[in-house]
């Protein structure tokens, strides 16, 4: 753990305060200014040449990490997009060099992939390999959550990995998006896999053990306990601080909050990697409304720079992992953690107020992470929560009337209609198959229903 934190000011919730982080000030450019005063667009300006992003050491395990990490699921992909179909086409293997490069020449030493992310392994591995082993930690996963979950599958899951990344050792590997104890046990611990991987850890194939976590509060600390984690990964970002929202739909469920399993962690001085921290995008495109109250406070940030710095400045956070699909994505998050300027309390309770004002729209809190896909049935199922969110408080909207409110539901009906057909949510059978794969646990099919009704109603 940061050794400027101590626990006990970590659980009374003093996160941002005594973190004694370097402060280099925003990057700004000059703003140009609306009527009342409000830039209309919030700027960001490039890292200078030769700067690096702000680092913290983690004693225990002997590791100095910059804040910022190059999550590889939303690699660029030759056909132009990025995203979480990243995993389901082929990747731009220049366009990743270009970013790895940038990435370390900025100070950037993390590198997040899986199994479970389509050609990431491979194309990442590669980047990397044009430099020093030493410059790099990578990190990567047991995806077997999908099966088999047999012994002999995990062992050459990770043998694979490790000739797909051109390493000889793993950094920072993590069972892949644990739930609860029944899916450890099944998954991990009744096939002897754990086993093997700790074995693995003391013969140095293995630096650091930990778990990416997708369940609920209830189901957490059983996990944390039943080893001695080096790390865990946990979903944490402003919007989910109060409460991970399942969207409208969604039935009651267990409850998750970052801050929960955050304080969980911190109270057992395990370091926190945080995915997520702007929601696959979703708290990068915020609704006017809502990105208008951000830049009122902070005319330098946009609502990324916000997200990402309600994240970064909780000290007990080891990495801040962000998907990132091209170089102006990777620019702007390099700037933000570039002489960080951490939010102070007041900062916290100012955006835990934006997350309210954001779940007021009734967004489908969909990442875009594409573990759903492919849908047997040809449904684009994030393509359709996207252009759902697109106008999200429109089509909940009590008055339908209001000629604001009608533009935006005729915005959101043709690019319901632009999308291809079979891959609108009319196309959905309601098979199921894609519910458990969700680590949102969004109700898709009763999504898709809504949506399908929606468009059909206007
Ligand atoms: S429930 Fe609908 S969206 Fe989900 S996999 Fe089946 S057809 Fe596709
Ligand atoms: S619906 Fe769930 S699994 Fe599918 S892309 Fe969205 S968050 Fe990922």
């Amino acid at each position: 753990m940061d050794d400027k934190m101590t626990r006990r000011e970590a659980l009374k919730g003093l996160f941002f305060a005594g973190m004694g982080l370097a402060v280099g000030g925003p990057l700004l450019h000059s703003v140009r200014a609306d009527a009342a005063g409000v830039p209309a667009v919030s700027p960001w300006e490039e890292a200078p040449e030769g700067s690096r992003i702000d680092t913290r050491t983690w004693e225990k395990m002997g590791e100095t990490l910059g804040m910022l990490g190059l999550g590889c699921m939303r690699l660029p992909s030759r056909s132009g997009g990025g995203g979480g179909f990243g995993r389901h086409q082929p990747l731009d293997q220049e366009a990743v060099n270009e970013m790895v490069d940038y990435a370390i020449a900025h100070g950037i030493n993390y590198f997040d992939t899986a199994p479970a992310y389509g050609e990431s392994e491979v194309v990442t591995g590669r980047a990397l390999s044009r430099h020093p082993r030493s410059s790099y930690k990578i990190a990567t996963k047991i995806s077997n959550m999908n099966g088999p979950a047999t012994l002999a599958a995990g062992k050459e899951m990770f043998e694979t990995s490790l000739k797909n990344l051109q390493v000889k050792y793993i950094d920072f590997l993590l069972l892949h998006n644990l739930q609860n104890i029944g899916g450890f046990n099944s998954r991990f611990r009744d096939n002897k896999l754990f086993d093997w991987l700790k074995q693995q850890k003391a013969a140095g194939r293995i630096k650091h053990l930990g778990f990416s976590f997708h369940g609920s509060n209830a189901e957490f600390p059983a996990l944390v306990d039943l080893y001695d984690w080096d790390f865990v990964q946990i979903q944490l970002n402003y919007a989910d601080w109060k409460e991970m929202s399942r969207g409208w739909g969604s039935g009651g469920g267990s409850v998750t909050n970052s801050e929960f399993l955050y304080n969980y962690l911190v109270g057992k001085g395990i370091p926190v990697l945080v995915m997520e921290p702007v929601k696959g995008g979703a708290l990068a495109s915020v609704s006017d409304g809502v990105a208008a109250v951000m830049r009122e406070r902070h005319p330098d940030l946009t609502p990324a720079a916000n997200a990402l710095t309600f994240v970064g400045s909780l000290p007990g956070v080891m990495v801040t992992l962000s998907g990132m699909s091209n170089m102006a994505q990777l620019k702007e998050n390099v700037s933000i953690f570039t002489g960080f300027k951490p939010f102070d309390e007041k900062e916290r309770e100012f955006m835990l107020t934006v997350a309210d004002l954001y779940k007021s729209k009734g967004q489908i809190p969909c990442t875009a992470c594409a573990y759903c896909m492919p849908c047997p049935a040809g449904v684009n199922i994030p393509g359709n929560f996207k252009v759902f969110n697109s106008a999200s408080d429109a089509l909940t909207a009590a008055d339908p009337n209001r000629k604001d409110v009608a533009d935006k539901r005729k915005a959101f009906l043709k690019l319901y209609n632009d999308q291809e057909k079979g891959t609108r949510a009319d196309a959905c059978v309601g098979c199921n198959a894609c519910v458990p794969k969700c680590p949102q646990h969004i109700s898709i099919p009763q999504h898709m229903q809504r949506i399908k009704e929606l468009a059909a109603s206007l």
